[in-house]
């Protein structure tokens, strides 16, 4: 046996290869994604993710779990408390788990759901394609109003009031204005169904209160995902106020939808809900004006910008039409080649079968928020994004302009300043770069 064997060398290779690519020089632009801090990500590397832990902190159906339970009840306390929230439950693994055992839950196959328009960016886990689908629950979207691009309230009222559904979710990915909660709550309430928000997309914008929090406002339940606005790592949460609600859901989470909850997310999930408790809402206010600017700073250089009659956007993310610039698919390959990372994204006017080659793009400021860009860096961002998708200059000169950029950009903000080394006998193990 060679003491390296090729593909050894090949794995450390590729994971180094990202490190530094996407860590040190790309601008990440995806509105889903984040990064961890430091402290959050030497946590995470623990024994925990090698253990199991069914059932509820203080009665599980193993042993060794004494410090799984201090960590879960830390992490679900901090949650609650940057939440404003009674009850959460931090063992679905991701946002679509989340989605799963609440929907379960609250229906059986055969009954109607409402879910908020597609156009109104309603995520596919809402819909028959997607996790609802594979639940046996019928969707029914709302009536969508193009001029708002978002749920049409009285049309709403009266589809709500006439099928009676089950349950009705609000919340979606390609979202720039918020979704009714609070108009929505009374007439959901009033035909005994509950409202579900999903806050995967905001949820870190909602803990640093530059959102509207829809458990404030009627919603019955908010599940979420703890890695996109909320940097935290990749996995879901679900919250609720009501006792009774609750004991149905975390009765029922393990067994129906987790087995093992990737325990070690729990300890970096506690770490972020602190980062958000003390600096949450200076991030979250940066994010919020960074999207702003970034929205006028690229209809300034000439993209077509979603919504520029409602201001282009209230959350983290910006939308471009870049239909007559040959189309989402192209132009994000295009900027993928300058080292600025994007997805294509249906628009509000797409046909689902564009999803392909759909017009637009979607872009979210989250991620080099945490790593401290201002509303001026914004507009250089814009300008590069020009030079790759109008302009057609040669991108390779953009890309080496991009990597510059990036480099004033490598730690993250947001977090305490700590020497980790003073935690851990100084051998903190480092990404590998
Ligand atoms: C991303 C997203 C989800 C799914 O989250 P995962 O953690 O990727 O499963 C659910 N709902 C909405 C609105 C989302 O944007």
């Amino acid at each position: 046996m060679p003491q390296v064997p090729e593909e050894l060398q090949k794995i450390i290779e590729i994971t180094r290869e990202q490190n530094r690519w996407r860590r040190l020089e790309t601008l990440n632009l995806i509105p889903s994604e984040n990064v961890m801090s430091p402290l959050a990500e030497a946590v995470y590397m623990s024994d925990f993710m090698s253990r199991y832990a069914e059932g509820k902190p203080y009665k599980r159906f193993y042993q060794g779990t004494k410090y799984v339970d201090e960590i879960e009840t830390l992490a679900m306390k901090l949650m609650n408390e940057i939440t404003n929230s009674v009850h959460c439950d931090l063992r679905p693994i991701s946002g679509t788990l989340a989605n799963a055992e609440v929907f379960r839950v609250l229906a059986n196959p055969g009954d109607k759901a409402l879910i908020a328009p597609v156009q109104a960016g309603a995520h596919v886990s809402h819909t028959r394609f997607g996790t609802l689908g594979a639940l046996g629950i019928e969707q029914i979207e709302l009536p969508y109003d193009p001029e708002n691009m978002n749920v049409d309230v009285d049309k709403a009222i009266k589809m709500i009031e006439q099928v009676k559904p089950k349950f009705v979710v609000l919340g979606g990915s390609l979202y720039l204005f918020p979704h009714p909660s609070k108009e929505l709550a009374p007439h959901v309430h009033a035909v005994n169904s509950r409202l579900i928000y999903d806050a995967a997309h905001v949820y870190g914008l909602i803990t640093g209160k530059a959102w509207h929090n829809p458990l404030l406002e009627g919603a019955d339940i908010m599940t979420s995902s703890t890695h996109k606005t909320f940097p935290g790592p990749q996995g879901g949460a679900i919250f609720i106020n009501d006792d009774e609600l609750y004991k149905k859901i975390s009765d029922t989470i393990f067994p129906w939808f987790v087995s093992n909850h990737h325990l070690h997310r729990l300890p970096s999930v506690a770490v972020t809900a602190l980062e958000m408790k003390y600096f949450g809402e200076d991030y979250a206010k940066q994010i919020v004006k960074n999207a702003k600017a970034f929205a006028e700073a690229l209809a300034a250089e000439g993209f077509k910008v979603v919504g520029e009659h409602l201001g282009y956007t209230k959350s983290h993310q910006v939308a471009i039409d870049v239909r007559n610039l040959g189309g989402g698919a192209k132009v994000a390959r295009m900027f993928e080649d300058a080292n600025i990372i994007t997805n294509k994204n249906l628009l509000p006017y797409d046909p689902p079968s564009a999803v392909k080659d759909p017009s637009g793009i979607r872009l979210g400021v989250q991620e080099m928020t945490r790593y401290g860009v201002k509303e001026g860096d914004m507009a250089e961002i814009a300008k590069f994004m020009r030079e790759v998708a109008i302009d057609k200059k040669d991108v390779l000169e953009v890309k080496k302009k991009v990597i510059e950029f990036r480099k004033r950009f490598l730690s993250v903000k947001y977090t305490f300043d700590l020497d980790l080394g003073q935690f851990s006998n100084g051998k903190v193990i480092p990404l590998l770069i």
